[in-house]
């Protein structure tokens, strides 16, 4: 059976999803691979697949009880045998499931991380044919995440322990740089094939606005959406309760939601916004967890939240069903000042030495900063959450307030034409940099070093900036024009489109930051900053 055929058969999908195949031939070729996905992009099909076309069985270890159930009882309605192992089932059912174990009967055995290190379970792997181990939640192996579990520590010795050491896959939607880095080392990862994808959610619209007066912003927002509902995330449950007034006072349908509540309206009032009973609901943080309304139009945060994990994964409850609906967030310096005093005066937690608690306070900070960073960018807001998740993206996206704002499209197919022409010429030896060097006629070492002063295109860009050179060539990268060669110092290569940009008809238009007309650069330009 193929990959493919696989995919059809028990799972009835005809196309894998974006990073999907990447991981399943990796792990199938015996590399290790470390998966960054968010939730239900499809991280599951990816050790399952390998683990039905494996000859021998796969271990996925899972820090979860009541998700291996759910996981488990799926599978085996898919015709898939898999069994779990952990502290839900008695020893008779556990000695059980160990003895179909060791007698072939499962594909897949979901095991929690604290049964490896157990007698019988280590007695049955010795004996076993081990195809393949996946860390499912992998981040939970470092102290950075959120839900560190000290024996994820043991599953590296683990796979040592094993006859032949199967690869490893290890699978996330947690993506900081720390917690990446922490599961390649502390799992101890082989040269894994390392991806990051499917963060980008189409159907979804960015803005950042920062109102003089939020309260109005936000009813002009609402009051522009009838009959849609929405969320409104504050940071407090103080402005929670105010706002949820203000637009109640206003004749807007709204409920509120905070931990500072009773049970039971916490519950009533869930149930309001889940039924349509009403039409927005205010809520803090608190809201959402394990909430599934598909049809949410809108997710305004009156709050700027203290990190892009936070604002995305809040942002990201719009749009389920996959049509258009917006994310926007109402920004003040105030919040950036307010979340600075939350990071510097929050008490230290009790299990963690003085010097890792500040390090923790550093690395708030500094998520604080990116977030920050979202809301005074003019670039792609699209690109900077793709880009802050790891995921490659290119530098517009034509669907959010900044790329319908401040973009502006300009006609590069003289310039695209240039740039082939210099790449050609010189032989395809040069990297991005001596490229764009050359065609502005840069005076520099490595371009008289080559004698690329010596080329009839030197200089022939020159009334362009180096930065913008490069984001044309960058555009070439992304239209399939050109391409980069692989190993550590990539060069530039002609694709077949090439010749299309250089003799064809057809324009190239390519989107770029419109100069900075905002009032502050006007007075910039105007020297008066
Ligand atoms: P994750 O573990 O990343 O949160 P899951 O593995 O639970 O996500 O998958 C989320 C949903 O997407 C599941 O319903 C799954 O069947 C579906 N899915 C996975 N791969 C594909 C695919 N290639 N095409 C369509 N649906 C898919």
């Amino acid at each position: 059976m193929t990959k493919e055929e696989a995919l059809k058969t028990y799972y009835g999908y005809d196309v894998f999803r974006g990073g999907q195949e990447a991981v399943i031939d990796a792990l199938l070729s015996g590399r290790d691979a470390l998966a960054i996905m968010p939730t239900g992009a499809g991280k599951s099909v990816c050790y399952q697949i390998p683990a039905l076309l494996l000859s021998g069985i796969t271990l996925v270890v899972s820090p979860l009880v009541s998700l291996m159930r759910d996981q488990v009882t799926q599978l085996v309605q898919m015709g898939i045998p898999a069994a779990f192992l952990n502290s839900s089932l008695t020893f008779r059912q556990y000695l059980l499931a160990l003895d179909r174990a060791r007698a072939g009967r499962y594909k897949i055995i979901y095991v929690a991380p604290e049964r490896l290190e157990t007698e019988g379970f280590q007695a049955f792997v010795r004996e076993a044919d081990i195809s393949l181990v996946a860390v499912d939640e992998a981040h939970c192996i470092s102290q950075w995440g959120q839900d560190f579990r000290p024996s994820y520590l043991n599953i590296p010795a683990f796979v040592e322990s094993l006859p032949h050491r199967p690869p490893v896959g290890a699978f996330t939607a947690t993506a900081t740089p720390d917690v990446k880095a922490d599961i390649h080392r502390l799992l101890d990862l082989q040269d894994p094939l390392e991806l990051t994808t499917g963060f980008d959610r189409e159907n979804l619209y960015f803005e950042v606005q920062q109102p003089a007066d939020k309260r109005a912003a936000l009813l002009e927002l609402v009051k522009g959406r009838p009959g849609k509902c929405g969320i409104v995330y504050c940071a407090t449950r103080k402005n929670v309760e105010e706002v949820c007034d203000f637009l109640r006072q206003r004749g807007v349908a709204a409920a509120r939601y905070h931990a500072g509540l009773a049970p039971e309206e916490r519950q009533r009032n869930q149930e309001d916004f889940l039924y349509d009973r009403v039409q927005v609901m205010v809520a803090t943080n608190a809201f959402g967890m394990g909430i599934d309304k598909s049809d949410v139009r809108y997710v305004i945060h009156y709050n700027m939240p203290k990190d892009m994990e936070s604002y995305y994964q809040e942002a990201g409850r719009a749009g389920r069903d996959g049509a258009p609906s917006s994310c926007i967030l109402l920004y003040s310096g105030q919040d950036v000042r307010t979340n600075e005093f939350l990071i510097t005066h929050s008490e230290p937690r009790e299990d963690l030495d003085p010097r890792t608690a500040e390090q923790l306070r550093e690395r708030d900070l500094q998520r604080l900063r990116q977030m920050t960073g979202y809301c005074r960018t003019r670039r792609c807001l699209r690109q900077y959450i793709l880009h802050y998740f790891g995921e490659h993206a290119p530098d517009t996206c034509s669907a959010c307030y900044n790329c319908l704002h401040n973009f502006e499209e300009v006609d590069v197919s003289r310039d695209a034409k240039a740039i082939v022409a210099c790449i050609a010429k010189t032989g395809q030896h040069f990297g991005v940099g001596v490229i764009a060097e050359t065609l502005c006629g840069a005076d520099t070492e490595r371009v008289r070093k080559y004698h690329m002063d010596r080329e009839d295109t030197y200089g022939a860009l020159g009334q362009l900036t180096q930065k913008e050179v490069q984001e044309r060539i960058r555009f070439l990268l992304d239209q399939g024009v050109l391409e980069l060669s692989p190993g550590q110092y990539p060069v530039l290569r002609l694709t077949e489109r090439a010749e299309d940009v250089m003799y064809g008809e057809s324009t190239l238009q390519m989107k770029t930051l419109r100069e900075d007309r905002s009032a502050p650069a006007r007075r910039a330009a105007a020297g008066e900053l």
